[in-house]
């Protein structure tokens, strides 16, 4: 276990800018998630801890120690790979060993290790096997047991779980949070994908364009995102987010005019007539109304998710705005239905894209 922290982390190639003057800590024995759109430098991030890229600027380091020019072998990481990357040539056994023998451990601790991990991972039955007569999803936990029997302080996860199918990523998920709660060693995790980020992570670090645009805990995140960028990147389907302008202002509320429909929140922002804003709001915080007094609704299309159903429709204006519902009411397209958007549960952001 050890604490990682980046301070002022940077690094180009050529013109890009990929990673551009992070700071971050990431305390020992918790799950840090980094999630964010393809090329926003995820990837790198991971591979300058790692050692496999060089630090441009800033400062790296484990365990209090400045990592910057130290060899990845002596980092005291282990590193996944999305591609698995084991060798073919070599059994489940000496793919897990290789690293331990190289490092010129004594052979009964190598073997140890090997076994253990490989209980852990339920793979011992496996041990005698190449590669290529393995599954998907028993070379991912090959992959892993190679990094656990390093006993490496920090774990780094590259998207471990992409090339696996929907069923499979679910059950190497769970076991890959069973295997950080039974170890509790530091883990950094890289992922595009939201399930794997809320449900892992004990802090989410979301990039954009080699920048942290927020850093938090999922939920933090997904009830207060700290600009539009977040509010549009967690959560699927994404927060509506609907442009709107201050139509009047009063102690304590606001009333915003969103295309042909207006709507009055609590609001002790600074705000004034006029101003333009964005309301965001969760699709599981807007729903059909029972009675009056609610937003008109153009029902474009519904889809039929089996827990629950997404409505997608449009405001007066054309406004698209969509809903998570959990009954099975039918809706016909085109048909008009009333909304409540739940004022409480609404985020506003001003006109920089910032929360206000
Ligand atoms: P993805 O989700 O698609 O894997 P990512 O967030 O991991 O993306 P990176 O792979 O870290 O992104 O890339 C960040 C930026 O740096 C991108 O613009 C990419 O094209 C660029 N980049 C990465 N590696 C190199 C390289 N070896 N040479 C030149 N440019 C690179």
């Amino acid at each position: 276990m050890a604490a990682v922290t980046l301070k002022g982390l940077t690094k180009r190639f050529g013109s890009t800018l990929a990673v551009d003057d992070v700071d971050l800590t990431i305390e020992s024995g918790s799950f840090c998630v980094l999630v964010g759109p393809s090329g926003c430098g995820k990837s790198t991030l991971l591979r300058m801890i790692a050692g496999l890229e060089t630090i441009d600027a800033g400062e790296l380091t484990i365990d209090g120690r400045r990592m910057n020019a130290v060899r990845p072998a002596d980092r005291g990481v282990s590193m996944v790979f999305q591609s698995y990357a084991l060798y073919p040539h070599m059994t489940v056994y000496r793919n897990m060993a290789f690293g331990l023998k190289l490092a010129k451990t004594e052979t009964e601790t190598v073997d140890a290790r090997v076994r253990a991990a490989a209980r852990t991972l339920r793979i011992e039955d496996l041990l005698d096997r190449l590669p290529r007569a393995l599954s998907g999803g028993q070379r991912q936990r090959v992959a892993i047991g190679r990094a656990i029997v390093r006993q490496p302080k920090v774990f780094l996860f590259d998207e471990p779980l992409s090339n696996l199918d929907a069923a499979l990523r679910v059950q190497m998920r769970l076991e890959i949070a069973h295997l950080h709660e039974r170890l509790g060693t530091t883990i950094i995790y890289v992922t595009h994908d939201q399930t794997e980020a809320m449900t892992l992570a004990d802090k989410i670090v979301v990039l954009n364009r080699g920048r942290v645009e927020q850093v938090g805990a999922p939920l933090d995140l997904y009830r207060s995102p700290a600009n539009l960028f977040v509010a549009g990147f967690i959560g699927s389907p994404p927060m509506n987010l609907l442009p709107a302008t201050v139509l009047v202002r009063t102690e304590d509320t606001v009333t915003l005019g969103l295309g042909g429909v207006t709507l009055t929140l609590p609001c002790a922002a600074r705000l004034f007539v006029g101003d333009a804003v964005t309301l965001g709001v969760r699709p599981e915080h807007v729903r059909p109304s029972a009675g009056g007094g609610s937003v008109p609704l153009r029902v474009d299309l519904v889809e039929e998710l089996g827990e629950s159903r997404l409505l997608h429709g449009s405001l007066d204006g054309g406004l698209p705005l969509t809903l998570r519902l959990h009954h099975d009411r039918a809706f016909a397209r085109g048909e008009t239905i009333g909304v409540d958007i739940d004022p409480g549960r609404t985020s506003l952001f001003d006109a920089a894209g910032r929360r206000l």
